[in-house]
């Protein structure tokens, strides 16, 4: 059988693909896509799938845009057979590739522009809206623990990763001429002790483990002081009556903030205040996540018992359409208003911080992590004054950075997780890092362990 890496293996961490072929079947795990400018936009149009219309199916970790992204590609490309993923996978991947599609769209027209100025030929759009409901058709849920069959000879079974609703670990028991061989896909791994979803499941043995290594180099600061430290942000904020702007993500760290809030309220740390989700993807994400409650870990659970989280969200309110959005103008604070994008680069954030950044009584808190030459690492950085909107604007808003949010596991949370497995051997399949992480988590692998790991490129097969 052979493992052939089709994206975030070449000191990258987007376009997640693993390709596995046996003498009787082949099958996709993720086909996300290579994020990060025209680089990446051509490797989307480039590194598409030739074999298409051999995978028998496709296996999908999680509903995050680097590990699904580019699975509409195959509804143009003859692939016939089922994507099997967790059911709020399903769910949010349908969000996150219509947004994705209309991204694109919009791109398109700015690219095609420059394209002509040039003398170049028009590009087509990578995939439609109608390519992601074409592909979305061919879900199949799978629940957490069951093992399902996939392909002749393969069998799969999800366990929770711990790091978005509905994400997964794979593990993939694979049959070729009598040998067996068990493979397990890390998928992007969360964290133990995150608030609301549950820790990842460990595994006890594997003949290969493929694992991601975003953070392979770094350490996180302990969650509970992450989340005390929120806490402490948000009460000096509120005293100073502040409007309170948190950049973020729609799909996962916008529900973290609002239960974070929620369980302030409910404990009386602050008295409850306004708390807008301007954004519709956050919304729908928001409204997703409230239909899978059941995946999350048992504290969420004892709340909801004692007493409905929706209680505590009262003050919650839904910022739907752009003139909604406008009249956030003229509310005063306390209030919370999380929109997006996450790094300030597009979204209605930037409109909020226009009317808002040079207003010393704002505060501003960054959750996430803040990219090289984005506006949000701009202020974070300290910049006095920014351009937004091709306006300058003086910052004398509160900057706070808040860095221990990650949804990836540090890397001693790593090693925890692949110890459980480290007794049985595997062969260690090491990806999803920059080089330095890599290399770095290999080295603690070999430490620790006694085991030497794989850094495959973009490409690469391997002989399992
Ligand atoms: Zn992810």
């Amino acid at each position: 059988m052979k493992l052939t890496f089709l994206g975030a293996a070449s000191g990258e961490v987007t376009g997640s693909a693993y390709h596995l072929r046996t003498a009787e079947a082949e099958v996709m795990v993720d086909f996300g896509m290579f994020q990060g400018g025209r680089r990446a936009d051509t490797a989307n149009r480039t590194k598409a799938l030739r074999d298409a219309p051999g995978l028998a199916a496709v296996l999908l970790t999680h509903a995050h845009l680097d590990h699904c992204g580019r699975l509409p590609l195959l509804a143009r490309s003859g692939f016939k057979g089922p994507i099997f993923s967790t059911d709020a996978t399903r769910e949010i991947a349908g969000l996150i590739l219509r947004d994705s599609a209309h991204v694109q769209e919009q791109d398109l027209v700015r690219t095609n522009r420059r394209r002509e100025r040039a003398g170049e030929p028009a590009l087509d759009v990578l995939y439609t809206a109608a390519d992601v409901d074409s592909i979305l058709r061919s879900f199949r849920a799978v629940d957490y623990g069951r093992v399902v069959p996939v392909a002749p000879g393969m069998q799969a079974r999800f366990v929770d990763a711990g790091h978005l609703c509905g994400s997964a670990c794979i593990e993939l028991t694979v049959n070729e001429g009598g040998r067996t061989r068990r493979i397990i896909f890390s998928g992007d791994l969360g964290r133990a002790n995150t608030p609301m979803l549950r820790d990842p499941v460990h595994f006890s043995g594997a003949d290969v483990v493929v694992l991601e290594s975003t953070y392979g180099d770094r350490e996180h600061k302990p969650l509970a002081e992450t989340v005390a430290e929120f806490e402490s942000i948000v009460q000096q904020a509120v005293a100073r009556r502040s409007k309170i702007l948190i950049p973020t993500f729609a799909v996962g760290r916008a529900q973290l903030m609002l239960y974070l809030l929620a369980i302030m309220f409910r404990n009386h740390k602050v008295a409850p205040f306004p708390v807008y989700i301007d954004s519709p993807m956050a919304i729908e994400a928001t409204n997703i996540c409230a239909r899978h409650v059941d995946l999350y870990d048992d504290e969420f659970q004892a709340l909801q018992q004692q007493k409905p989280l929706a209680e505590d969200m009262r003050t919650v309110r839904a910022v739907a359409t752009t003139e909604e959005s406008r009249r956030l103008n003229d509310i005063s604070g306390p209030c919370v208003i999380l929109a997006g994008s996450g790094m300030c680069t597009a979204g209605r954030i930037l409109h909020h911080l226009k009317q808002n950044l040079w207003r010393p009584g704002t505060s501003v808190i960054f959750v996430g992590f803040q990219g090289r030459g984005t506006l949000g690492r701009t202020l974070i950085e300290g910049a006095t004054s920014v351009n937004i909107l091709g306006e300058p604007i003086a910052v004398k808003a509160q900057i706070h950075t808040m860095g221990g949010f990650s949804a990836h596991a540090g890397q001693s949370e790593l090693l925890e997780w692949f110890g459980s497995m480290a007794a049985s051997r595997p062969r260690v399949i090491v990806t999803h890092g920059e080089e330095r992480a890599r290399e770095a988590f290999a080295g603690c692998i070999r430490e620790r362990f006694g085991l030497a790991s794989e850094r495959p490129q973009v490409g690469d097969t391997v002989e399992l």
